[in-house]
This record gives C-alpha cells, sequence and structure tokens, in this order.
C-alpha cells in the first residue's frame, strides 16, 4: 500500500471525516477531482483492502457536516443579493476555532498540506450561488481582487453578511463662480446640527461642487451616502478653468451599477449651468481614488494681483527671473495652519509670466510645481513664504482674483 494510503488509512482509522475533508488532505493529487471526488476514491480503495473503514458520515470530525449546508447557504446568499446589481462577488468564509485547530493538528501529525477548509467552503458556496444565479439569467464570477460584493458566512453564528463595495465615477469639473466650496462646509456656530446662523441647512454655503455633482448619480445607483475625492481643492473664490479638476465620486453601497453616464453628465450639467460642469464621466476602480489622494499635481494659475505701491514694468519682469530660479520656502501659511500641518516645504515655479494692466495692478500666469500656495507667493504671508513677488518688489501685494487655468496629470492610467 502506497504512504498516502497508508495515511488516508490511518486518518479515517483515527477520527470520522466526510469526503470533502478527507480528499483535502489530499488536494495535491489527481488535479481536475473534487476533494469529495478525492476523498469518495481514496475511501472505496480503502474499504477493498480493510472492512473496518466505514462509509463517509455527516458527523465528520473536522467540518462537523459544513458541507451538508453548502445549498443552504448559497440560497441564503441568493436571497440576499436579489434587487442588487453585479457581477463580480467574493465568499468569505469565518471559520469556527474548533474546526481550524483540528485542520492544523491532524495535517501536523499526518505530513500532510492540503487545502484549508475555509478556501473549499468559499468554493463550493460559491460554485452553487453562482450557478443558482445563472439559473436566473444572472451571470456572476468570482474576483478575488476587487470584488463588486462580499458575502461572509459565518459558521458560529450561522450568520451571513452582505458588503456592498463602493462604485467609483470619475470625472473633471470646471467651476464658474467663487462661492462655492469644492464640498460640504459643516457650518461652524451648529457643526452640522442646523441653527439660526446657518439658516437651519448645517452648512455655511447653500451649494458645492460635491451636491451639484452626486444627486443624480446617487438617485440612479441607490446608494446609501456618496463621498468627494478631488486632486487638491482650489479655494472657494478660485475659479476652476481648463479642462477642470480630475474628481472622483465614491458611491457607497449602489444597488445599480450600469448608469447612463452621458446623460447624467448632461442633467448635472443643465442642472448647475453657470456654477460647474463636468465632463469625462467614466467608471474607475479605487486605485485612481489613490492617485488622486497621493498625486502632487502641477497647476497652471491666472492671478489679478494688487500692489499697495506703482510698480516699474521691468522690476515686475526682474521679480519673476527671481522666483523662477529660487525654490520657494514656504511655510504653511497662516490661513489654513489650522487643518494642516505646520511644516516648510520646498516647491519650485517653473513658468511665470504677466504685465502690469496699471501701475498697480498686474495680471500674472504661474506654472508650478504641485503644493505650492499662489496667494502667498505673492503676498509672503508676513514672511512664511520666501521669496516672494510682495518681498522681491519690496511692497504690499495681495491676490485679488484666481483662476486655476489648469491641473496637469494624467489619473487614469497606471
Ligand atoms: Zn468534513
Ligand atoms: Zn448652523
Amino acid at each position: 500500500m502506497s504512504i498516502l494510503l497508508e495515511k488516508a488509512r490511518q486518518l479515517l482509522t483515527e477520527r470520522e471525516l466526510c469526503d470533502h475533508c478527507l480528499g483535502r488532505f489530499f488536494s495535491a493529487l489527481g488535479s481536475g477531482l473534487r476533494n469529495r471526488e478525492r476523498g469518495y476514491a481514496l475511501r472505496v480503495v480503502l474499504q477493498m483492502e480493510d472492512r473496518s473503514i466505514g462509509r463517509a458520515q455527516n458527523h465528520c470530525a473536522l467540518c462537523r457536516g459544513a458541507f451538508a449546508h453548502v445549498s443552504e447557504w448559497a440560497e441564503r446568499a441568493v436571497t440576499a443579493v436579489s434587487g442588487l446589481e453585479f457581477d463580480t462577488y467574493l465568499m468569505g468564509t469565518r471559520v469556527p476555532a474548533e474546526i481550524e485547530s483540528v485542520e492544523q493538528a491532524l495535517q501536523q501529525r499526518f505530513g500532510l498540506r492540503g487545502e484549508p477548509f475555509k478556501q473549499e467552503f468559499n468554493r463550493e458556496v460559491g460554485r452553487l450561488f453562482g450557478t443558482l444565479l445563472a439559473e436566473r439569467g444572472h451571470p456572476v464570477r468570482v474576483d478575488f481582487r476587487e470584488p463588486q460584493i462580499v458575502l461572509l458566512m459565518d459558521l458560529e453564528k450561522s450568520e451571513l453578511t452582505l458588503q456592498v463595495h463602493s462604485l467609483f465615477i470619475y470625472g473633471r469639473y470646471k467651476k464658474f463662480v467663487r462661492t462655492i466650496p469644492q464640498t460640504k462646509w459643516p457650518c461652524r456656530a451648529c457643526r452640522g446640527r442646523g441653527c439660526r446662523a446657518c439658516d437651519f441647512t448645517g452648512k455655511t454655503y447653500p451649494e458645492s461642487v460635491e451636491e451639484l455633482i452626486s444627486p443624480p448619480l446617487l438617485r440612479e445607483t441607490h446608494g446609501s451616502g456618496t463621498a468627494f475625492h478631488g486632486a487638491g481643492r482650489e479655494d472657494i473664490d478660485a475659479l476652476m478653468l481648463g479642462s477642470g479638476r480630475p474628481f472622483v465620486i465614491e458611491i457607497k453601497e449602489p444597488k445599480v451599477r450600469t448608469l447612463p453616464l452621458e446623460s447624467l453628465q448632461r442633467e448635472i450639467n443643465e442642472r448647475a449651468a453657470g456654477k460647474i460642469e463636468v465632463s469625462q464621466l467614466q467608471f474607475v476602480t479605487s486605485s485612481v481614488v489613490e492617485r488622486l489622494k497621493n498625486c502632487e499635481a502641477e497647476k497652471i494659475y491666472e492671478a489679478r494681483v494688487r500692489f499697495s505701491q506703482a510698480i516699474h514694468a521691468a522690476c515686475l519682469q526682474e521679480a519673476f527671473a527671481t522666483l523662477l530660479k529660487t525654490p520657494i520656502q514656504q511655510r504653511t501659511p497662516q490661513r489654513v495652519s489650522h487643518r494642516r500641518a505646520d511644516l516648510v516645504r520646498t516647491r519650485r515655479v517653473l513658468e511665470i509670466s504677466g504685465e502690469l494692466i496699471s501701475p498697480t495692478e498686474a495680471l500674472i500666469k504661474v506654472h508650478s510645481e504641485g503644493g505650492l500656495y499662489i496667494k502667498e507667493l505673492v503676498s509672503g504671508d508676513d514672511g512664511r513664504t520666501q521669496p516672494s513677488l510682495s518681498e522681491l518688489l519690496q511692497t504690499p501685494a495681495e491676490v485679488t482674483e484666481l483662476n486655476v487655468l489648469e491641473v496637469i496629470g494624467d489619473f487614469l492610467s497606471p
């Protein structure tokens, strides 16, 4: 008798195992076979030689008969996902500690390294779940990396939990008014609860870019909520022009995932006409959100600058030349220091140009590395940004109008 058969014999003499659990210890043998078939084959061969080997029992010492409930779990899963649109899923099992410890003990004793119980159980329930859905005209497939839903079976509590993963929609937005923040700002007085100061809206500003984009998407997906992820943000009073700023709307727990994005884009743009405009709406994976968060994109700005004293055109050009060749040391601006860590960062001006439109006013265009604050590059922020236009021209200077002309970068390709 081969060593493996002898091990199988000893296993069965010592413990009552179902065919699944027996076969799983030998999962490296006979590829193409399912564990149950492998276990059955081994058992039959052994029974021919040894009359004491019994038939497969339901009260398996390892899985405690879990495999007898595969169809029950699969049916519960089908019920749980009814009315939900998805095409990729992942099964998960919370395995009772006893099953794991018996499995490990037997593997060690007999020097066998089979497939873990959890893996086979997930696959068996998943396979049947997929078949049942396919019969109902709803084909689905397993996705280990980014499944749209996860079904988690807790064997001990006999609980099935459904997690519906978010849907991510990418786009770019332009902003044509100086009164709208990117995202909702809770009212400072009541922290969002609603008070007289905010007219019981709970908000500092009645509208935001986020609130102009999200509602139709949430309505169509029947999700539980949304989150807005921008590739940085412009100041409330800055326009966002050019091809717009990349963003991703995350829709939580969507029931619908196929959307007519083109007509939704049209609807958003019609509702928000004159305020914002979105383009390029498309579905993306969650990795795009990471890229938006981690990438400090280069930007091109256009600013109207007011000086306290009259400036010579030649001095202005000289100041540009200095800003271009000097790395800018910028300490976190006072106006954002309440929400950003206080540190000094070095950023470069990559291009800068502009002209005086009156002795005390200029229109300038700046192309900078990501993370450079333009208002402070102009004002100097009480010496916290060095050098600055104000310092170089030796007169107070301030940005009176700021437009972002371009957020440069490819956020979509990996
Ligand atoms: Zn078993
Ligand atoms: Zn309030």
